[in-house]
């Protein structure tokens, strides 16, 4: 079944990654799919964590005093128990597992478990479990469990609690970091049926208060378990051999953070008692999942049933991160979901692979997190300033106030030892950041955000390439210094003695495009917003001529036949000896830790962690790259692409999951075949947990949403440029048939797309006409028409 991920038994080794895999969510929080009855330790980690839900504590490591600030492991409101008997409670490790399965429903975002077993007595249990974090309730979650006495009668006795006594451990290589981020500030009974918590995050000072309600369908007694962080009710009853019983509870969670709020503890109350019973809420949920899948959902014909149960998968988790409820949260997208604790829920670069997606189908969700963007304006700006610049500069990896929160040092946990990490000189962030404000923008073509948010966004990160670039009088051209690219295993030049690479090509090929762009960000303005935005940000005629010629003059350096150098020098690096690592290592694509355990340093070869020089190729088509490389005078043969593909491909790891979803997408036209395998690769990223082990600790959102929009724009060949839809499709010729619904600038079409033929139809709706351009020839095309193509 295309729609559900399916576990048939129970092991425990894999539970971690099932939990992140099975992860349930709502953009507002989610709750891994650890079992009720779970505690953190060796093979589980129950945790649930809030959008933007950070705080910061500092820790002594390696003589150094090292802040972080992590995504918190907020209280768990899942906690539930049993024993039978006053025996041990259960545990599935200590039972014997007769039967077993645990499905993830995508359809209607549900979560179920069924079990049956024998304990150390011969008693034979069923239970049967469902749960859900509501999607269009964005502050409730429900778990429906029922229990049958198959050959047994006599007391049982069930634990469901609020438990904030947690911590973050869910990342072993984090160990040695502060892990206490919470102080319990309340715990109570709060009526019959319900308990109350409240906690705060030691720094950040968040309130998160949860009430939660349970409820069985046979009399039981009850017992209120209070102490500090922990709100439990203990509920003794009695089963007779074939009996069951059904328990229901609901959890409502609020934080002082919250909008239409008096205070937070008030409305968790509030919330539950309005909630109605379980039934209710699958229903409301259900329905608010099928909405999303409406505009999510494509279908595949011949592709495969678990290529297109992948990207299901893959679409649920990124509408989970960021969903409509997203919209009014000042939220931006965790590189890994909030799904773990990997990088500590940071936000990256990742949002390049994660917008368009989100362009596409609910555009709302990406104005809202490019607000998350604007409103660090004021910090990036402080950043820029820090450094020298002048305009915004947007941290490597951002988090609640979006000042610089990357690590200063990171564990190689193959040699043990801590090592300066340089991995935040990643300016390109901004080019991305830059890039996706354009990118929505001639999507959707709103003119409100642009003028209020989006250009100012877009003008300061071109202020601050302007500026940080640097005139080199012997080239006669404009330098970008002392950068690291997306191959984070190159940061230095390994005998230059500082951090930092000169002359890094997508970065500085990125930069121009900025510095470019900006007079089309200001010409796009109406007139008075224009004039009243330059005269706020005191942007002048000369400065703007200074981008324009730094547009114009950035140095790219190049090696060999057309090859463009991912930096300057890289030609000089030796050639890694592959055979011989391939040979010693099952797993090379951390080379860089190999190498350091080893005492040697990655900078000095040529061998890369993801794709960089190649990321050019994911992000323009080559007519734009014909002409960005004309206009800095470079010059640009039919052949770049395919010689510098098969160059950096040879050389690259693939250390990052994102790599093979810009390698399937470079390769989309000249080598389908090779497409697909990258393809299939990038599908496997998660699911099967490819990098061993990396899963549990958090999805990986980019290369999830990467994966779909590869279908989606890869093999549709969807271009939203100036005022034309661009549709070129190239199916892999594994495809017959692919359908996929997307909207443009308010209009819905639906797109059928074979190899040979394709089929528009654009929804009835009273927005404006479009042009639709396919392969080269452009007409008009209005709602409720439809339009064939043969290709
Ligand atoms: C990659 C980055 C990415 C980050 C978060 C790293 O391993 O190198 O490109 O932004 O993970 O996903």
């Amino acid at each position: 079944m295309p729609w559900r991920l399916e576990y048939r038994d129970f092991r425990p080794q894999e539970e971690r990654l099932r939990e992140a895999l099975c992860t349930l969510g709502n953009g507002y929080f989610a709750t891994r799919g650890a079992a009720p009855e779970s505690v953190a330790g060796e093979f589980h980690y129950p945790g649930t964590y809030l959008a933007g839900g950070y705080d910061r504590q500092a820790t002594e490591i390696a003589g150094r005093t090292i802040e972080s600030e992590d995504l918190v492991n907020a209280p768990n409101w899942l906690a539930l128990g049993f024993r039978i008997d006053g025996a041990d409670w259960f545990d599935l490790k200590a039972v014997e597992i007769l039967e077993y399965r645990q499905v993830l429903d995508l359809g209607t975002g549900m979560l179920e478990r069924h079990v049956r077993f024998r304990d150390a007595r011969g008693r034979h249990t069923r239970l049967a479990e469902r749960r859900l974090v509501h999607m269009a309730e964005p502050h409730l979650a429900a778990l429906e469990t029922a229990i049958t006495a198959e050959d047994w009668s006599g007391p049982l006795e069930v634990r469901s609690a609020l438990d904030g006594r947690v911590e973050n451990a869910g990342v072993a290589r984090y160990r040695d970091l502060a892990r206490r981020h919470l102080e319990p500030l309340e715990a109570r009974a709060a009526g019959v049926d319900t308990v109350f918590l409240r906690m705060r995050t030691l720094q950040s000072r968040l309130e998160i208060a949860m009430a939660a309600r349970t409820r069985l369908d046979r009399p039981a007694q009850a017992r209120d378990l209070v102490e500090p962080g922990y709100a439990g009710r203990s509920l003794h009853l009695e089963l007779a051999q074939g009996e069951s019983v059904r328990i229901e509870k609901v959890a409502a969670l609020h934080t002082s953070r919250d909008r239409a709020i008096a205070e937070c503890g008030e409305a968790a109350l509030g919330a539950l008692a309005r909630a109605p019973d379980f039934a209710a809420l699958a229903a409301s949920h259900r329905l608010a999942w099928s909405h999303l899948w409406q505009r999510f959902d494509m279908a595949l014909e011949d592709g495969g049933e678990r290529t297109q149960r992948i990207l299901r998968l893959h679409v649920f988790h990124l509408l989970q991160t960021a969903s409509p409820n997203t919209i009014g949260l000042d939220a931006g997208v965790p590189a890994r979901g909030l799904h773990g604790e990997a990088y500590r829920g940071h936000i990256f670069w990742d949002e390049l692979f994660i917008f368009p997606l989100l362009n596409l189908r609910l555009p709302e969700i990406t104005r809202a997190l490019l607000l998350y963007r604007y409103r660090r304006l004021p910090e990036a700006r402080e950043n820029a300033r820090a450094a020298g610049c002048r305009g915004a500069m947007y941290p490597w990896q951002s988090g609640s106030s979006g000042r610089e929160e990357s690590q200063v040092l990171h564990l190689n946990p193959r040699s043990g030892r801590w090592i300066p990490d340089h991995t935040y000189l990643q300016r390109h962030v901004n080019a991305a950041i830059a890039y996706n404000v354009w990118q929505y923008w001639q999507v959707t073509r709103d003119h409100e955000f642009l003028s209020h948010y989006g250009a100012e966004v877009f003008l300061e990160i071109a202020r601050f390439w302007g500026s940080f670039a640097t005139y080199n009088e012997t080239h006669g051209r404009y330098e970008i210094l002392g950068v690291v690219g997306p191959d984070e295993f190159h940061t230095a030049d390994p005998d230059a003695g500082r951090p930092g690479l000169d002359n890094h090509a997508y970065t500085s090929v990125m930069a121009a495009w900025v510095l470019a762009r900006a007079a089309d960000v200001l010409a796009a303005l109406p007139e008075e917003r224009r004039a009243e935005l330059r005269e706020a940000l005191a942007l002048g005629d000369e400065e703007l001529a200074r981008w324009d010629d730094a547009s114009r003059r950035m140095r790219v350096a190049f090696h060999g036949e057309g090859i463009v150098s991912q930096f300057e020098g890289y030609d000089k690096l030796a050639e890694l000896d592959w055979d011989r690592y391939r040979a010693e290592y099952r797993d090379t694509s951390r080379l860089d830790r190999i190498l350091e355990a080893e005492g040697q340093d990655v900078n000095r070869y040529k061998v890369s962690k993801q794709a960089d020089v190649l990321m050019l190729f994911y992000l323009f088509s080559a007519e734009e790259l014909a002409e960005l490389f004309g206009r800095l005078g470079y010059p640009f043969p039919a052949d770049t692409i395919p010689k510098n593909v098969a160059y950096y491909s040879a050389r690259t790891t693939h250390g990052s999951t994102l790599s093979r979803v810009v390698n399937s997408w470079v390769l989309a036209r000249s080598d389908r075949e090779g497409s697909w395998r990258f393809f299939q690769e990038a599908l496997e990223s998660d699911v099967a947990d490819i990098q061993g082990g990396t899963t549990a600790e958090g999805i990986h959102l980019g290369a999830m949403a990467g994966t779909v929009d590869l279908l989606q724009r890869g093999y549709t060949g969807i271009v939203a440029r100036g005022d034309v839809l661009w549709l070129n499709p190239c199916l892999p010729a594994e495809l017959a048939c692919l359908r996929v619904t997307v909207r443009y600038r308010g209009l819905t079409l639906d797109l059928d797309v074979r190899q040979k033929e394709l089929h528009v139809h654009a929804r009835a709706s009273n927005a404006a006409p479009i042009a639709l351009g396919v392969v080269d020839r452009v007409q008009r095309l209005a709602a409720g028409e439809s339009r064939a193509f043969s290709l």
